[in-house]
């Protein structure tokens, strides 16, 4: 049984650079961290895993040639392979689930560019709930109470509260074996269903999904407040 990792890292981040020009600053996953883009920064954790057979990387095209080189200076102790990302994160992942040499009792890791202190207990928890149950996320409790709202004329209106205690926070690592995760993928495109991540596509097809924990450290870099938090975090370790 292979482990294959597919990082989508086809996003413009355009919440990265607010009132920025689109396309005048990398987008968010190359960011450079300590000296190095996020989406490397990823990578290292993958590669670093000695339950992992294969990293595949969905990008825009004119961000494959520049990230190759990078790759190839970083000497990853793991195959790393490109494939085009498409419109959506969905989109990016399907085309990556189409082109792994994957069979069906393989399992698939589904990562997010801008999730690089993942660590590699979680990496391994994800394959071993996946290995047990076919299906299985990274989440954490929620520590917000979680409203329901509609819109109103002054904002938002609550109509509901959902209790905490049923609220998990989505992280990824999400993993399911290659069948599981390819049939929620095929279903889901022939519905015309666009889901924000792959747990919602495998949960509509019908399979559990087991969760299990992550961490307040595995924060997806999305706004500078993140980065601010990402710098600390690297500090840290040093
Ligand atoms: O868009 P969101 O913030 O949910 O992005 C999560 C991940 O999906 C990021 O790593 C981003 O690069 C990736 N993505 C992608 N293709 C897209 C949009 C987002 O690979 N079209």
């Amino acid at each position: 049984m292979r482990v294959f990792v597919i990082i989508p890292a086809a996003g413009l981040g355009t919440r990265m650079s607010a009132g920025a020009k689109k396309g005048s600053r990398p987008s968010k996953q190359f960011t450079e961290l300590g000296g190095a883009p996020i989406l490397i920064h990823t990578l290292r954790k993958f590669a670093g895993s000695n339950q992992v057979s294969e990293i595949w990387v969905a990008l825009r095209k004119n961000e494959m040639e520049g990230f190759r080189r990078q790759v190839d200076r970083e000497n990853l102790k793991k195959p790393v392979q490109m494939v085009e990302g498409g419109e959506h994160r969905q989109e990016s992942v399907a085309n990556a689930l189409r082109s792994i040499p994957a069979k069906d009792d393989d399992i698939v890791l589904v990562h997010d560019a801008v999730r690089p202190f993942i660590e590699v207990e979680a990496i391994h928890a994800v394959i071993a709930a996946v290995k047990k149950s076919g299906a299985a996320i990274a989440g954490v409790p929620a520590i917000d109470t979680i409203k329901k709202v509609e819109p109103a004329a002054d904002g938002a209106v609550i109509t509901l509260t959902i209790p905490r205690e049923q609220i998990v926070m989505a992280q990824t690592p999400q993993g399911a074996l290659y069948s599981v995760m390819r049939k929620a993928f095929d279903e889901a495109t022939a519905d015309g269903f666009t889901g924000t991540d792959e747990a919602s596509l495998i949960e509509r097809s019908g399979h559990d999904v087991m969760v299990v924990m992550g961490s307040a450290r595995n924060i997806k870099i999305t706004t500078p407040a993140d980065m601010e938090l990402a710098e600390f975090f690297l500090s840290q370790k040093k």
